[in-house]
Order: structure tokens, then sequence, then C-alpha cells
């Protein structure tokens, strides 16, 4: 990569390089990687526990993915004839200056199949922060559920509960030694489940659905796969009479990706249109995120 390049990246607000700085095997199925590098620097971490990243991996024949640039107003890669793909990843530990993140390897796919080749001295691009996780003030209770990509950030919210904070953590991973140890000061109960993952149907939504809410104002937050994430809601919801701003549930991933893209694509002009109405309409951001999942479900999507 020309120098040309990295200073301009570096000069790119809100696109950061980041360069491999060490690789660990932390369980069957999660790698975690650590990365530094002066392209690093200022990076706006926010704390909050599932806060998020977008990852950008060189093509084949690149060093590293070219910096993103501004172009009327707008960061992308410009000069690049096809989309470039992203994947967005969580932020397992930000700490002076350097960045960790755990990728499950779950065979195919850009970013699984590099995070598994990954050696010190790789480069990615990572460009936009943005988080889901806010449990209201008067919360008194937690239920956090998820699935192996989304345990770095429930990880992440354990380990910031403070004293008599209670949560119930129900996490689906897939070999029993794929279970980390949880490092909290709350009062945690956790129900391990050996499932789901895309090896085996997902427990998720039964172990919900099996689980009595504990009385008083409580706080509920999913993330993975999406179909589990919206039997989940649905269960919160209807049952449960849960408010939507007493829950964040997020579709990490999805089990069968390309046959639900070919599905997707011939309906994607008018979902879209249908969403930006909503959106324009002033619906807030929780609202309109359940809306284009119920659009979404009606499509048979
Ligand atoms: C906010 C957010 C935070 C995330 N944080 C993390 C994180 O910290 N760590 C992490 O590993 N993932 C995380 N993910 C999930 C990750 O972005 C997806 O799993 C992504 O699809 C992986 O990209 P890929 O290139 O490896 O596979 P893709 O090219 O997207 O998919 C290839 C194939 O693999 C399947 N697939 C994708 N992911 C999985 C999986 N996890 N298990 C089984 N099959 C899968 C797809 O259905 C498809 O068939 C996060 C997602 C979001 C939205």
């Amino acid at each position: 990569m020309a120098a040309r390049d990295s200073k301009a990246a570096e000069s790119t607000p809100g696109y950061f390089r980041a360069r491999v700085a060490g690789v660990e095997q932390i369980s069957p199925s999660l790698i975690r990687v650590h990365f530094d590098g002066p392209g690093l620097a200022g990076f706006p971490s926010t704390g909050v526990p599932d806060e998020s990243i977008r990852l950008y991996f060189p093509r084949d024949g690149e060093v590293e993915p070219p910096p993103m640039t501004v172009r009327d107003g707008v960061l992308g890669h410009h000069d690049d004839d096809d989309a470039r793909e992203c994947r967005t990843y969580t932020v397992r530990h930000w700490q002076q200056e350097r960045l960790s993140i755990d990728f499950v390897t779950h065979g195919d796919g850009v970013a699984s199949l590099w995070a598994a080749a990954a050696r010190v001295g790789d480069m990615l691009g990572i460009w936009g922060v943005r988080s889901w996780y806010a449990p209201p003030a008067d919360t008194a209770w937690q239920l956090l559920v998820a699935d192996l990509p989304g345990l770095p950030a429930l990880m992440r919210a354990l380990e910031r509960l403070e004293e008599g904070e209670r949560a119930h953590a129900i996490v689906e991973v897939a070999h029993a030694d794929d279970r980390v140890d949880v490092v909290t000061k709350g009062d945690v109960t956790i129900d391990w489940r050996v499932a789901g993952n895309g090896r085996a149907s997902s427990e998720l939504a039964d172990a919900v659905r099996a689980y009595a809410l504990p009385d008083g104002p409580g706080y509920a937050w999913f993330a993975g796969e999406a179909a589990a994430g919206r039997e989940i809601r649905k269960h919160l919801r209807n049952t449960c009479a849960m408010p939507v701003g007493r829950m964040s549930i997020i579709g990490y991933w999805r089990a069968d990706k390309e046959q639900w893209l070919e599905r997707y694509a011939p309906l994607e002009d008018r979902l879209l249109v249908e969403y930006d109405e909503l959106v324009s309409s002033g619906v807030d951001e929780t609202a309109a995120e359940i809306h284009w999942d119920e659009m979404l479900e009606r499509a048979g999507l």
C-alpha cells in the first residue's frame, strides 16, 4: 500500500486501519485477534458492551483494503468497481490503543476465513461504531441471550455489572468447551446450551419461553441468529407484554444467508420504499427496526 494511501486513511475521519498484533484460539469456535497500530489512534470507543464496527478485508492481491475517502460528503470506497463487502463485529476489548475482536470460525465466509488465517502484520479497515445495549435507569433485572457471535458483547455486559445488579444469561455455544469463564461483580446466573450456531436447531427461543421473568422493571437483550431473535421478540412483546423500550433484539447473522438473499433481492426495492416512508413519518429507531422485521416476516423472509 502506497504511503500516500496510508496517510489519506489516517486522516479520513471515521476510518481506521488496524494491524494484527496477535492471534489466540480461545475456544474451539472462537479466535481472538488483537489489533494495534497508529491507524487506530483516536478510535472512538463508546464503552457500551455491544459496540460494533464494520470490518473491511483485503481482496485477493491487496495487502490491505484501500482507505475509505470522502466524496460529496459521503465516506466510501469510491474507486471500487464493485461494492466492497464489509462484516460487522463487536469490540471485545479496547484498551490503550489496542483493540481485540472474537471471531467465530463457522466455515465459509470472508470474515471467518480471514480470522482463521490471520497472522501478525495483516491489515484490516474499520469504519463506524454502533451499539444497542441500553438498560433503562430503573432496571431491576436483565435477561441476556446470545449465541456465539453475540457472546463477546454478552460477556462485556456481564463484566460491567456492579454488585447487586441481577442478570440471567442464556447462551448457545457450538461445543461444550466454548463456555468461557465469566468475570463479574453482578448477581449472575448462566444457562449454557450446546446447540444452534448453524450446527443444530437453536434452543434459545424455547429457553427464553421457559424462563419466568422476575418481578419488577426488567431489560431484555438478544444478539444472535435473526430467526431466533424474531421468535424471542414476539414472545417478550406478545406473551410477556414487555414494552419495546425495555428490549434490544438484534439479529447478528442469518442461517442460510445465501438462500435468504436470493428470496430478498426481488422484494428489496418495495420493502425499502415502505421502510423509508415509515422513517420519514418520524418513528423512532427501535420502532422502525421492529417494523422492518415485521415487514420481512409478512414478505415470507
Ligand atoms: C452488531 C453485530 C455484532 C457482531 N459481532 C460479532 C462478533 O463479535 N463475532 C462474530 O464472530 N460475529 C459477530 N457478528 C456476526 C457476523 O457479522 C456474521 O456472522 C457474519 O455473517 C460473518 O461473516 P462471514 O464473512 O464470516 O460469513 P458470511 O459471508 O456472512 O456468511 C457465509 C455463510 O456462513 C453462514 N454464517 C455466517 N455467520 C455464521 C455463524 N456465526 N455461524 C454459523 N454460520 C454462519 C451464513 O449463513 C452463510 O451461509 C456480529 C454481527 C452484528 C450485526
